[in-house]
Order: structure tokens, then sequence, then C-alpha cells
């Protein structure tokens, strides 16, 4: 699958003319498409695209049932909107509100209890790159799902290295290939679905897909760009 990350990023206008352009490439294609707008635009974005096959998903929300959780959206409120996954725990969430992945398991549960599907985002910083302790740094935001007793088999994992989000640099496909295993050897699941993210874009689509191991890609500056986009979701079609 191929998803798209907006952040924060469009206006009310810019994001549903985005969303109908993404529609087209989504109907083009075999390849499962998503894009994640900002909270705001969820609600009209799946009332443009309700009976199409373009995904929508939203970049975080908490594991809370209804009640007094003032600025929070939960996944019921989601799943009422029309989204069809969650990201959870990205980079920029990990960094900004100092979220882990401990924290994150109610959400998760709380995403696949509505038959969403959730996006764990995990990866290692430059430093821990350097250091040689990326594998255990990863391992280590994958382990507590394990605790959890979810149901592994509904949950995707998007290895994104912090250091390639936005920088135009990408992870070598050999350093690709063995986090995705490791993540696969953690989970227990050979079949795990792992995106890899980290400036995937036209120029280093081809490469970052020729690694067998990744299964798609999460995709941040490119999907709002929707010759970029297709440009992505077309190396995997080629790969
Ligand atoms: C992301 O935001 O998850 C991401 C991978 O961004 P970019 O593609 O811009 O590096």
């Amino acid at each position: 699958m191929i998803l798209g990350n907006w952040k924060m990023h469009t206006t009310r206008e810019s994001a549903l003319t985005l969303a109908s352009a993404m529609r087209d490439l989504a109907t083009q294609s075999d390849v499962p498409v998503g894009i994640c707008p900002p909270a705001v635009w969820l609600d009209p974005i799946c009332q443009t695209l309700r009976d199409s096959r373009l995904w929508v998903g939203a970049q975080d929300c908490v594991g809370d049932g209804f009640g007094a959780h003032t600025g929070c959206v939960n996944a019921a409120m989601l799943a009422d909107v029309g989204c069809q996954f969650v990201l959870l725990g990205h980079s920029e969430r990990r960094a900004r509100f100092a979220e882990h992945t401990d924290g994150l398991l109610p959400a998760v549960a709380a995403v696949l209890e509505t038959g969403m599907f959730p996006v764990l985002c995990v990866g290692e910083s430059l430093a821990e790159r350097q250091s040689g302790d990326a594998i255990s740094v990863v391992e280590s935001q994958v382990r507590p799902l394990l605790q959890a007793g979810l149901d592994l088999s509904g949950v995707v994992l998007a290895y994104e290295p912090v250091w390639a989000i936005g920088s135009g640099l990408t992870a070598t496909p050999a350093d690709i290939a063995e986090m995705h295993r490791a993540i696969r050897a953690v989970l227990g699941l050979d079949d795990a679905v792992v995106l890899y993210g980290g400036s995937v874009s036209p120029d280093s689509a081809a490469e970052i897909f020729s690694v067998p191991e990744v299964s798609g890609a999460l995709v941040g500056g490119a999907s709002l760009d929707v010759n970029k986009f297709a440009a992505v979701i077309a190396a995997w079609e080629q790969r």
C-alpha cells in the first residue's frame, strides 16, 4: 500500500481538490492508496470520497472512549466520519508530545476495535544510527505491541528513520531490508505489512521498492503533489 501523510498542510479548498485528484489515481491503480489529511478536513473529504477506492486515514487519535478529554479525537469518531486507518506514533509526535509505543497501545487497540487499521510509525534518530543502535532502538519501539494481547495481523508498521524524513536522505536498501526483517522478527509475523517512509519521492522510490522486504510506503512531502504521488505509485507498480 502507498499512504500519503499531508501533515499540517492544505486549506479546506486545496485539500478537497487534492483529494479528488488522488481519488482518480486510486481508481486507475490496483495498488491500495490512502491519504492522511489534517483532522479538520477528514469529514468533508470522506464525504467527497464516499464509494471511492481511496482510503482516508487520520494522523493521530487517542485511545480513550468518549469523555472529558479536551482537544482529543478518538478512534470511534474517526470511524464514524469514514476513516479506514490511523497513523500512530509518527516521529514528529514522538518528538513533540513525548509519545512512545507503550502510551500508544490503548489507541492501537481502539483503532483495531473500530475495524480500522493502525499504522504504527517507528524509526531511529541519526545519532542512534551512527552509534550502531538503530536496530535495538526500533525493536524497543515495536516490542510493546507484544504485551497488549492485540491481533497483530491487523497492525501495519511504518519504518521511518527520523533522519530521512523531509531531508532528501534515504536509508540504503541493505539497511531498509535489515530493519524490515528485524521488525517482522519482533512481531513474530513473516507476513506483517511493513512500510518504508522517509523522503520517498519519484527519484528514490524505485530503489526503495526494489527491496523485497518493503510492503509499500508512507509518503510525506511527495504526497502533496499529485504528479509526484502518481510517480511513486507507478514505481510500485513497476517494481
Ligand atoms: C512522513 O512524514 O512520514 C514522511 C516520510 O515524510 P517525507 O516523505 O516528506 O520524508
